[in-house]
């Protein structure tokens, strides 16, 4: 375990304890909370020891975003006891199920434009953050973004859900796209762990063709062209990274019948058999010739040519590919 992460445990766990020390303070018997403080000070002393974080079964260290979520686990997934391992089933069962209610309709209207995507977890949750948003008081545009949460699982499907959140939020503001990325940057620094961050790339697209992007480290955006495909550049540091981060935009103009696909490196860092990666040339060489196809045509064989790529293997990342398409 690093310094900073064990330095960020340690401040947990303190805090943790004045906590208890307070409400133990209030209660008319603070022996209740005794078996609680000892668990904090047997933390506390694991971590002077050094052993804090690691299992006390295998003593091979702890899944650490389960450790991010509870800092009191003492055992590894593979060490819970079977209702432990039946509890925690259930509630990723539960979050998964919450999570798909999270994403946008397939069959969503759009002012001039037609839209798929394809959301699909490498476990039961996912990292991955897509959303479609049209705004109540202007049906001339939409709000789209295509964003990556650093790691996989729970605590990363967690800050999917805040970035929907506050994207939901921000995008009724009318804010310009630049001001947004620094606003939603902010809200993500403040909440999140140290240890997390997220690339994203958001748009607004409207129905004259005017396509406004904002790119905060991630995957470059593809244009699909009668011509052939445009790599769009990718720009500004991911959200969470610093506080204060300035992000910019671009704006392209898109013709009917041309495609602007959004993805996660889900998709781009899929190792083949021999552990090659997919890759970016690979893409545009696919989506060649493919103009007049839809967004679900766009996607699907997109999907298709990773899995006959990766031979039909598990996922091993979080894939999302978002296309839209001028009608
Ligand atoms: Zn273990």
């Amino acid at each position: 375990m690093t310094n900073q992460i064990e330095l960020m445990f340690t401040h947990q766990l303190q805090e943790r304890k004045q906590r208890l020390e307070d409400a133990a303070s209030k209660l008319k018997d603070p022996a209740e909370l005794d078996h609680l403080l000892r668990d904090v000070d047997e933390a506390l002393e694991k971590v002077s020891r050094g052993t804090y974080g690691l299992c006390e079964t295998c003593h091979e260290p702890i899944e650490p975003d389960r450790l991010a979520f509870d800092p009191m686990i003492r055992y590894c997934i593979d060490h819970l006891s079977e209702t432990e391992q039946h509890a925690l089933e259930r509630d990723i069962q539960l979050a998964r199920q919450i999570q798909i209610g999270l994403l946008p309709k397939k069959d969503i209207t759009l002012p001039g434009w037609a839209s798929d995507y394809h959301y699909e977890p490498s476990g039961q949750v996912s990292g991955d953050y897509c959303d479609i948003i049209v705004p109540r008081d202007n049906r001339d545009s939409f709000f789209f973004v295509v964003g990556d949460v650093t790691g996989k699982g729970i605590a990363a499907s967690m800050l999917m859900s805040q970035l929907h959140a506050t994207f939901r939020t921000l995008a009724a503001t009318g804010l310009p796209l630049d001001r947004l990325m620094e606003q939603a940057n902010r809200t993500f620094c403040e909440a999140s762990l140290t240890t997390h961050f997220a690339t994203l790339i958001c748009g607004i697209a409207n129905n004259n063709g005017e396509v406004e992007l904002s790119n905060a480290g991630h995957c470059p955006p593809l244009v699909v062209r009668s011509g052939g495909v445009d790599k769009l550049s990718s720009s500004g540091l991911p959200l969470g990274v610093a506080c204060e981060s300035r992000f910019g935009s671009e704006r392209i103009l898109m013709k009917s019948g041309e495609s602007l696909l959004l993805y996660t490196d889900g998709l781009t860092e899929s190792a083949g058999s021999s552990g090659e990666l997919y890759g970016e040339e690979r893409i545009l060489r696919l989506l060649t010739d493919r103009f007049r196809n839809s967004p679900t045509e766009l996607i699907s064989t997109c999907v298709d040519d990773l899995n006959m790529f990766s031979g039909n293997g598990k996922r091993s990342d979080d894939l999302t590919i978002l296309a839209i398409r001028r009608k």
